[in-house]
């Protein structure tokens, strides 16, 4: 189960709206216990794909890092990854669960025609092969 506390939620809807027509992405910061992963801080990261990024994201490994050592400065850890679905629905395409990482949890956000419409969570697999859904709460 992953909840976003409210902040970290309205950040996320926010920077998915302002990047619309394309994707965004970024990571979620906070602790994980009690079998739930409590996001208390988002933060952007740039869109690195050089192509068309109305359906696609990538981001650069040392963003990344960067976000994990913010992460670690604020006594949190790195729970997972966000980005946005402009005008599609909020699942896991082949190109996510190719790009995704076993240990993290990774939210996709539909956004409709600039507008939130729903959001999903997915849980890779560590053979990268699935990512089945788990409990979101926002
Ligand atoms: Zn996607």
């Amino acid at each position: 189960m992953i909840r976003i506390a409210p902040e970290p939620w309205a950040a996320m809807v926010a920077h998915a709206r302002a990047s619309y027509p394309n994707e965004c992405c970024g990571a979620m910061l906070g602790s994980a216990g009690d079998g739930a992963r409590n996001v208390q801080q988002a933060i952007a990261l740039p869109n690195a794909f050089a192509g068309a990024q109305a359906a696609r994201y990538e981001l650069r490994p040392e963003d990344l890092l960067a976000a994990d050592k913010a992460a670690r400065d604020l006594q949190m850890d790195l729970l997972g990854i966000y980005h946005s679905h402009p005008d599609c629905d909020a699942y896991f395409s082949a190109t996510d669960l190719a790009n995704s990482c076993p240990w993290y949890s990774f939210v996709v956000l539909s956004i409709q025609n600039g507008e939130f419409h729903h959001a999903n969570s997915f849980l890779p697999n560590f053979d990268q092969t699935e990512a089945p859904k788990e409990e979101l709460i926002y």
